[in-house]
This record gives structure tokens, C-alpha cells and sequence, in this order.
């Protein structure tokens, strides 16, 4: 008799979300997560722990919710000419705490489009890269994005978007309030000719499942909510433990999903714990949901799921096209939920970039969402201009921070084999393990849309008032103001991609490891593509049809023609 019907590795928003409904349906759940526990009691009646601030220091500098990048290094390199490595440290690290990145996000949850899950069907082949169909269609996942968009709790305007696909109900709530730089982007952008809309956030902007409405503080992106209004996965985990069927063990780092003889079938997960004792704990199912960096990296360290030689290629990070402008007048840039508005009209693309794709030589464009945004705080401000006289009159003019506002465009990046992570051949990490590689530059397609969208964007800004612009992109591209610039987007994506043909992919249709029957991974490992939209929502929505699944539930299902 195993431990538990189902062990979870990873407690963000994917391993949360399948722990919420494997519990729900009466399934008996152990979440291992390797960060430590600063946020939820794990004991009835499961409280706040009441261990957040808005504080910079503790978030920004010493690692409050990990890693710690000397304890984890990661590694880099742009290509395998590079030789092993050419950085070893922080690359584009994700949180790792009880409730994961999820925590920190500022969380703008937008669908994807029709579109994003047909992208090779609809708009052809690209040289050098594998665009691919995913398994599933908008139409499938649609009752899925409604059924994730309430237990997140978002809060948006359905008619807000005139891009979007269609719906088959309203936001559980309506948005929350608009920060006030978009009184003067938004208007700038509509008179050039785009569309901006309000963004669909996971904060409550009205009391939603027990937690309070959002007092718009501004430390939103990299901190968590001291309050509880985001919807982050502490509220789906918080669920899980009431249930009674669901055991949480924080700092607790898997090591290996452990396999029958036969290597079809996994008995359980063997993980340390915070002394460094090793443990077995056995289960019918295991779930991967480590985030797809760690993903592919405890795929590799166990020697599964690998028969296509895909585990961790076609790493996606969106290629960031930061836009800035410095404006006149303050802002109060740094006050709300940090983005409170969106526009598609780079994904959608118009005749400018068609243009612009054939003068690149490739055969579209497809740019990403633009966060209308807001700036940083004091520390970050401040380390921008050494201690002095200049120091002190720069900080009280407050140019970077309260005079600013920063665009920040999530371009879709294509799928490449050679793009990936891998286990690096020296570095290794506290616990002794082969610490995770990098290797990624970008395709043409990317860059040439970057350079495309920088200059647009920045006349935007220009219309809206600011007296200088300027932009770069997250990873450095040539001809940008830091070339040598790291991802630093926090998405990541693609490196156990789904498919139909087992040759082609690491997971099938419903997210199990091709080669091993009852592993299912549960997080945006499994993206055939990267579209131009945040990752999160897609993935909490897949991983509910994957837990269902899993738990023998019957699928969701929605109707085109009842759209709203
Ligand atoms: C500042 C910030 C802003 C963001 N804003 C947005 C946004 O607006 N919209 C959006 O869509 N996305 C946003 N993101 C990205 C979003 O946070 C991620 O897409 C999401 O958290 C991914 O969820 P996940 O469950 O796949 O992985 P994660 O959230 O990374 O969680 C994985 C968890 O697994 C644990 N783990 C890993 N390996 C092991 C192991 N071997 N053993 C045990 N535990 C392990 C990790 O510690 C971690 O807690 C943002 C991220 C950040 C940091
Ligand atoms: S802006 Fe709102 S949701 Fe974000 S941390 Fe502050 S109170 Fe919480």
C-alpha cells in the first residue's frame, strides 16, 4: 500500500492547482517543495504566517524566498561555442518558497488566442525553428481558463479586448483600479492607432474566497501580498490542506522520481530533507511540477521521460522589449498593482510589421502583450547613481522612479532544439546535484520584432508626454543598449513540450511522460510554443484538466455558441 495516492514535486502555481483538485476529488496528496515555508500554518486551521513586508532588502538582495544563488547556481552560455559555461549564478531565477514564483508575480492573467494553439497549422513553418500545434485547442481549454480564472480569482473586463477569443462567462470580478500613468498611456496609445485594454489580474478587486479586496500598495511584482488579495497559489494550497487528504513538506528537495523494474511506472519520489536525511515516499502517481527549469532537470537526474531526446530543449524565456520613458511631471508610478493595462496589437501584428517581417526575412512578426507599467522602488533607484551631491539631487527629483513609466513587451520567442537546459558537467549545487545549464540565443524572428516594436513603442510614449525614451531587450540583442543583457522575464517554457507523436515530444495530449505512464507533469514544461502572453493562466488551466484526468473526473466542457 503506497503512501499516498499522489506525490506533488513543486507547490507554484502548477503543482498547487493539481493539489487543490486530486484533494478536492478525494485523493490523498504529499506536495514536496524545496523552498522554505514563510506564508501558510500548515496545521488546522491553516493561518498567515504573517511573515511578509514591503521590503526591498530583504526581497531584492538577501533571498527571503530563495534561492540563493551561491547555494543554486545556475549556468549560462549562448550557444555551445561558448564552451561550458560563460556564468554561473543567477539566470532568470524563479522563487523558490511554499507557493513558488506564483507568489511573487504580479500576476496579469490574459487567455491566449484561437491562434496561439495552431501556430504552425495557421501561419506555416520558420526556418530554424519547430513551431508546433499543441494537442489541445481553445475551444477545449476554454471551460478550463473559466474554471482557473475562479479559483485564482481574476479580475477583468470581457469587453475590454477586442482581440480577445471568445468567452463563456464574465470575469469573477470586475478590474480593479487603473494606475495613473495609464490616464496618459492608454489615451497616447489609441490615438497611434493600438488598442489598450484593462489587464485581467489575479488581485481581488472586490472581497473574493475569504481574502481581502487589493489596497493597491505597489510592492505587487517580486514580494508577496502581506494582505492575502492576490490570488496566488497559497489560496489553492490553503484549500488543499483543508480537505483534510492533502500533507505539505516544505524543504524538502526531490532528488530522483523513482521507477518500477520495468522503468514504465513510477512507485514514488526520493527527496532530502532540511537535515539532509534521505526519504522515500511511495505513491500511484507522481507530478512534476517543478517549474521548467527544475523539471527538466529532475527529469534528467532520474533518467526518465528522455527516449526523444527532447527533455530540455526548446526552452522558451519571451524576448523582453523594455521601453522607457522619463516624463516632466510625477507619476506616482511606483503606487498600484505595478501593470494595470495590456494591448495585443503587436501579437496581432498590422501591415507595419509585415513589412518589417519581409525586410527580415521571415515570414511574420508575432510581438507579444504590452505591459503598461509601472517603475521600481527607492533601493532599486538608488543604486542606479554612486553616493554624492549627484546622489542626493537625483534621488529627490526622483527621475527613475516617480517620473518614470516602463513598457515592458512579452515578444514570443520560437522553439529551438538547440535552445535548452541541461545538466552542467562541473557546477554543482548545496545538495551535491549537477547544477542546471542554460544554453539559449535568440531566433531572427525574435530579434527582428524586438527591433521592430522598441522604436513604436517609445513613440508611444513620446504622444503620452515623456521628454526622453529609450529600450533593450531581456536577452540582449545586438544593437540594443546592453547586448550583453541575461533574460531576466521570470517565464519560462517548453522544455517537456506535449505533442501527439512520442518521437516529437516528452508528454502526450494530457501531460503524461511519454515513457513512463503515471507521471504527469503540470507546468508550462509542456508549452509547444510560447505565444505572447504571460504563461500562468494557461498552465493552472491545463494543469486542472490534467488533474481531473488524472483523478478519473470527467472533463470540462464550454459552448462555443453560448459565448458571451
Ligand atoms: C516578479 C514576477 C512577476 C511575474 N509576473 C507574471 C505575470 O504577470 N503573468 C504570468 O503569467 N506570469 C508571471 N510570472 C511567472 C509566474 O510566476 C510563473 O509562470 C509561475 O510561477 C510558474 O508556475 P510553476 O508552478 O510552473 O512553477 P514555479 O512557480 O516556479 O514553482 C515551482 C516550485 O517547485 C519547487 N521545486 C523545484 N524543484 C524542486 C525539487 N527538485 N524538489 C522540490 N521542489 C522543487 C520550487 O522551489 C518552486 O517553489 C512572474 C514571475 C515573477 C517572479
Ligand atoms: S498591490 Fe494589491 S495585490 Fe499587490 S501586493 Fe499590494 S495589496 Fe497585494
Amino acid at each position: 500500500m503506497p503512501d499516498f495516492d499522489v506525490v506533488i514535486v513543486g507547490s507554484g502555481p502548477g503543482g498547487a492547482t493539481t493539489a487543490d483538485v486530486l484533494t478536492a476529488a478525494g485523493k490523498s496528496v504529499c506536495v514536496l517543495e524545496k523552498g522554505r515555508n514563510h506564508l501558510l500554518a500548515l496545521e488546522p486551521p491553516f493561518e498567515s504566517l504573517g511573515r511578509l513586508s514591503n521590503d526591498e532588502i530583504k526581497f531584492n538582495r538577501r533571498h527571503f524566498l530563495g534561492p540563493d544563488p551561491l547555494l543554486e547556481p545556475r549556468t549560462y552560455r549562448r550557444a555551445v561555442a561558448d564552451g561550458d559555461r560563460i556564468f554561473t549564478g543567477d539566470v532568470n531565477n524563479m522563487p523558490s518558497t511554499v507557493g513558488g514564483a506564483g507568489y511573487h508575480a504580479d500576476g496579469k492573467l490574459p487567455r491566449y488566442r484561437e491562434i496561439d494553439f495552431r501556430l504552425a497549422g495557421e501561419l506555416g513553418p520558420v526556418d530554424g525553428a519547430e513551431v508546433a500545434d499543441w494537442p489541445v485547442d481553445y475551444d477545449e481549454i476554454e471551460p478550463y481558463y473559466a474554471e482557473a480564472e475562479r479559483a485564482i480569482g481574476v479580475a477583468g473586463d470581457h469587453t475590454g479586448n477586442p482581440f480577445a477569443a471568445w468567452r463563456s462567462g464574465r470575469y469573477p470580478m470586475p478590474p480593479g483600479a487603473d494606475m495613473f500613468l495609464t490616464t496618459l498611456t492608454g489615451p497616447a496609445a489609441e490615438t497611434l492607432g493600438y488598442h489598450p485594454y484593462r489587464a485581467p489580474t489575479g488581485a481581488n478587486s472586490v472581497p473574493y474566497d475569504g481574502r481581502p479586496a487589493c489596497n493597491n500598495c505597489g510592492f505587487c511584482a517580486f514580494y508577496g501580498c502581506p494582505i492575502e488579495a492576490k490570488g496566488d497559489p497559497v489560496a489553492l494550497l490553503r484549500r488543499a490542506l483543508r480537505t483534510g487528504n492533502c500533507e505539505i513538506r516544505p524543504e524538502s528537495i526531490a532528488l530522483e522520481i523513482l521507477v518500477d523494474s520495468t522503468g514504465k511506472q513510477s512507485r514514488g519520489v526520493r527527496y532530502l530533507d532540511a537535515d539532509g536525511t534521505q526519504h522515500e515516499v511511495t505513491s500511484n502517481a507522481a507530478v512534476v511540477a517543478c517549474g521548467a527549469f527544475e523539471t527538466p532537470r529532475l527529469l534528467l537526474r532520474s533518467g526518465i521521460g528522455n527516449s526523444s531526446d527532447l527533455v530540455g530543449r526548446y526552452l522558451m524565456f519571451h524576448l523582453q522589449t523594455i521601453v522607457l520613458g522619463y516624463f516632466p511631471f510625477r507619476l506616482h508610478a511606483y503606487k498600484g498593482r505595478d501593470v494595470t493595462h495590456l494591448m495585443d496589437d503587436p501579437i496581432v501584428g498590422d501591415a507595419a510589421s509585415a513589412a518589417a517581417a519581409k525586410t527580415a526575412g521571415v515570414p511574420y512578426l508575432r510581438g507579444g502583450i504590452v505591459e503598461h507599467g509601472g517603475s521600481g522602488h527607492p533601493i532599486g533607484e538608488a543604486l542606479y547613481t554612486p553616493p554624492g551631491q549627484q546622489h542626493s539631487a537625483r534621488m529627490a527629483a526622483s527621475d527613475r522612479r516617480d517620473r518614470m513609466v516602463g513598457f515592458t513587451m512579452q515578444g514570443e520567442d520560437l522553439p529551438q532544439a538547440t535552445n535548452r537546459v541541461d545538466l552542467d558537467p562541473a557546477v554543482r549545487d548545496v545538495w551535491g546535484l549537477p547544477a542546471g545549464r542554460i544554453t539559449y540565443t535568440s531566433h531572427e524572428h525574435d530579434v527582428a520584432c524586438a527591433h521592430h516594436w522598441g522604436p513604436r513603442l517609445e513613440e508611444v510614449l513620446r504622444q503620452a508626454g515623456a521628454h526622453t525614451t529609450s529600450w533593450l531587450t531581456s536577452p540582449g540583442t545586438p544593437g540594443t543598449r546592453v547586448p550583453g543583457l541575461q533574460p531576466i522575464s521570470r517565464h519560462w517554457m517548453g522544455t517537456a513540450r506535449m505533442g501527439d507523436d512520442p518521437r516529437r515530444s516528452v508528454c502526450d495530449p494530457w501531460q503524461r511522460l511519454w515513457d513512463v505512464d503515471n507521471v504527469v507533469v503540470t507546468d508550462s514544461s509542456v508549452f509547444p510554443t510560447s505565444t505572447g502572453y504571460g504563461p500562468t493562466l494557461t498552465l493552472v488551466a491545463l494543469a486542472v484538466r490534467a488533474a481531473r484526468a488524472l483523478a478519473g473526473i470527467e472533463p470540462l466542457t464550454s459552448d462555443r455558441a453560448n459565448a458571451i
